[in-house]
Order: structure tokens, then sequence, then C-alpha cells
């Protein structure tokens, strides 16, 4: 099609155009552990009451951190560190290419990737949505009001709202879950 008409073009794509949003295949479609192929300690080790348990101590401090509503950065920095000083000189890994690598390097991203998505720290997931939801009403708030006329601006302020609606029903659903897991103990 000429594209210089000044029509825009139009096409049907293919499946093959589009990828999941979750790989059960673990290829690349995805922000979890298994679409990267890079050293990940927690998914690589269970955790093991007899081997000095690095990996439960490890998990048991993303948690209290996250229990105290440490920001993603400082929590995921608290476990690089702490795999780094005690961790990593005794591990040995094989990566994909059969490769040995002594004391394999577990990278900020790849901590990121495991508290953010891998389900075993779902209030991390939940403190990194509120996050989101606090960012997007806090720019929207910025822009809501016209500086050189002072009047509302319609379209900002719906959105605006709109958020908020959002995040309020975000909020009654995430306390839902929270109180009926409690329920069950
Ligand atoms: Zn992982």
């Amino acid at each position: 099609m000429d594209c210089t008409d000044g029509e825009a073009p139009s096409f049907t794509p293919t499946q093959d155009a589009f990828c999941p949003a979750y790989d059960t295949r673990g290829g690349s479609g995805g922000p979890q552990c298994s679409a990267h192929g890079d050293f990940c300690f927690f998914c690589e080790y269970a955790e093991s009451p007899a081997d000095g348990d690095a990996v439960g101590q490890l998990k048991a401090l993303a948690r209290e951190l996250a229990a105290a509503k440490k920001e993603l950065p400082i929590i995921v920095s608290a476990v690089f560190r702490a795999y780094e000083g005690g961790v990593r000189q005794s591990i040995e890994w094989t990566d994909n290419a059969g490769k040995v690598v002594v004391a394999p390097e577990w990278s900020l991203d790849a901590i990121r990737r495991h508290l953010t998505f891998s389900n075993e720290f779902s209030g991390l997931f939940h403190n990194t949505v509120d996050h989101i939801f606090q960012s997007l009403i806090s720019r929207l708030n910025d822009t809501v009001v016209d500086r050189e006329t002072g009047l509302v601006h319609d379209e900002h302020r719906k959105a605006l709202v709109d958020t908020i609606r959002q995040y309020s029903a975000w909020e009654r659903h995430t306390k839902g879950v929270t109180l009926s897991s409690r329920r069950k103990k």
C-alpha cells in the first residue's frame, strides 16, 4: 500500500505479531525469572534447614522488610548485599550452555524480578501497584489546573478522579484478600 496518499495504512496482524503476557513455556514473554537466562539464587535453590538455610534467611530478610513497607529498591539492595556478603562464594551454578560458573553474580535486576513476579512475595507486588497508583495520582494532580487561566482542565480532572476511584477499588480488593487469608488461619 502506498503510505504517501494521506490515509493511514490498514492491515490485519497475524498471530505471529503478538506474544503472551506470561509465557508458560519459559520463553522470552513476560517479566518473570523464567523468561530470562541469568542466575537467580531463589529459583535455583530451595529452602533446606540442614544446609545453614541461606535461602530461608534471605527470604525472611525480604519478607521482614516488605512487612515494614520498605520500598522495593531498598529490599532488592539488602538482599543483594546479603547474597554478596555471605552466600555467593559458596555457590556453583551450571548455566543454560552447560558451563559451570563459580560464585555466580545474582544481579539487582534478577533479584527485583524474582521478588516482584515470583508470587512468593505477593505483598511486594501489591506494594508496587500501590506505588504505581500513587505516582499516577500525584502526576495527574500536577496537571489539573491551567496555570494561565486558573480553570480546571476537565479531561485531566476526569483522569485523576477515575484513577483515585480505581485505586480505592484496588485497596478494597487487597484488604479483602488480607482479611480472608487471616480468617483461614
Ligand atoms: Zn527467580
